[in-house]
């Protein structure tokens, strides 16, 4: 069991509560510092290595920025997303564009910006050729299709929609290769929230063989391969956290056996980690308003599934906790649903969850949301987004969005 702690205490959430109405999203710039320096430090091996946080994981532009003093890139995949990382001063290659079924208009921004473009398909060569020109650098992103390790732990990949066949990325990468482009990256992304790091190891050792591949069959110098995101959370508190510094030495290792007799070194190592970076710095904070007994026992909160899909949507686990009562001290357990207050039945942070009694007043802390927790937000059932704020490293609290008001709501219609 690992402990789940939290950087507050109920005093400090109900002084903040003075001031921000719950509910609301708390980020620990400590930890979202610590989780971004495991990465760079885990991989410093490789002298090339960058990790591009994957953008749609928490688009907060402050987080971005702290991320960015960490050395970490952006990684985008829609318009918006491009300009919020330009807006916070990101240029060139501190960008990746990792998009699928691209709109041209976005190409041509990638390309403006100078970022490395990632092709989801073997057209895209000449899309982007047409729409914005080629770059000097592109990359190609391998669907592997078949891969019996691959299967059994996160599902066929041929039924994933994402990249180029095996056959697709040799003729990508000799087309690319005609037209002039000069610098090439490989691009693979197997995983999702996935904990054994083995698996992680494994697809490096595809991917450098790939790399190997294409150089034989092609003449072709891959500059980096992109290893994706999808670096598990241990959401409960029974999991065992994935192992960075384990993982990147394992890479490691198959980098020694793969790459380096091939007199294919240096070759850049990247990855596009959105939740390993930022769930746990992440936490939503809201209050119990009712308690409702039918033929369950229900906890009812002022967030709800806009605020936090993830339960919702996938069943997720996010582990509460009640403030002011921790876990183990002793007091009586209850077992609960906690809901919000949308018209989706769904709409629960827990089922059949034990967790010491709860009076109406109470402020649970949901833990591990600070990815792809308010960044999937929706306003569906008049339900607003809250607001979120920074716990700075120097203690002081600062709102880094506000909450949207029904202004918000009405702002894009053209009611006389
Ligand atoms: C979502 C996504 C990521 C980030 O995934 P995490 O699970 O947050 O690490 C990285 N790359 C691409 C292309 C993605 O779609």
């Amino acid at each position: 069991m690992v402990l789940k702690t939290l950087p507050f205490d109920r005093e400090f959430i109900e002084k903040l509560a003075e001031h921000y109405p719950t509910p609301f999203y708390i980020y620990d710039e400590k930890t979202l510092r610590r989780n971004a320096r495991l990465f760079t430090e885990s991989f410093s091996w490789n002298s090339g290595f960058k990790e591009f946080f994957a953008v749609k994981a928490n688009p907060n532009p402050e987080l971005l920025k702290i991320l960015r003093t960490e050395f970490l890139g952006g990684d985008c995949s829609s318009l918006p997303e491009l300009l919020l990382c330009e807006r916070i001063g990101m240029s060139g290659e501190e960008i990746m564009f990792t998009s699928n079924n691209t709109p041209a208009m976005e190409f041509v921004k990638a390309k403006q910006l100078g970022a490395i473009i990632n092709l989801d398909d073997l057209t895209h060569l000449e899309f982007l050729e047409h729409c914005a020109g080629l770059p000097d650098l592109i990359s190609f992103r391998w669907n592997p299709g078949t891969l019996r390790e691959v299967e059994s732990v996160i599902g066929n990949p041929v039924e994933a929609k994402y990249g180029l066949t095996t056959e697709q990325i040799f003729e990508g990468f000799s087309l690319a290769k005609r037209k002039g482009v000069r610098r090439l990256g490989l691009h693979t992304m197997v995983a999702s929230n996935m904990l054994q790091d083995e698996f992680f190891c494994y697809t490096a050792k595809t991917v450098f063989e790939l790399v190997r591949e294409i150089e034989r069959r092609i003449g072709v110098r891959i500059e980096f391969v992109n290893l994706g995101g999808g670096f598990g959370v241990a959401y409960r508190p029974e999991q065992i956290p994935l192992d960075m510094k384990r993982v990147a030495e394992m890479i490691h290792e198959e980098y020694d056996k793969l790459i380096l007799p091939s007199n294919l070194a240096p070759l850049k190592i990247f990855t596009e980690s959105g939740r390993l970076i930022a769930a746990e710095s992440g936490t939503l904070i809201t209050r119990v308003i009712h308690e409702k007994n039918t033929y369950k026992h229900y906890i009812g909160v002022d967030a709800c599934m806009a605020n936090l899909m993830r339960p919702g949507m996938y069943g997720a686990y996010h582990h509460i906790t009640v403030l002011g009562k921790p876990e183990g001290s002793g007091g009586k357990i209850e077992t609960v649903d906690v809901v919000g207050s949308l018209c989706e039945n769904c709409d629960k942070f827990a089922v059949n969850r034990e967790l010491p009694k709860i009076e109406i007043g109470d402020i649970l802390a949901i833990h591990d949301a600070g990815a792809h927790g308010y960044a999937m937000g929706f306003q569906y059932n008049g339900k607003l987004r809250c607001a979120e704020l920074l716990l700075q490293e120097n203690g002081l609290v600062r709102m880094i969005r506000r909450a949207e008001t029904p202004d918000d709501y009405f702002a894009t219609l053209n009611l006389t």
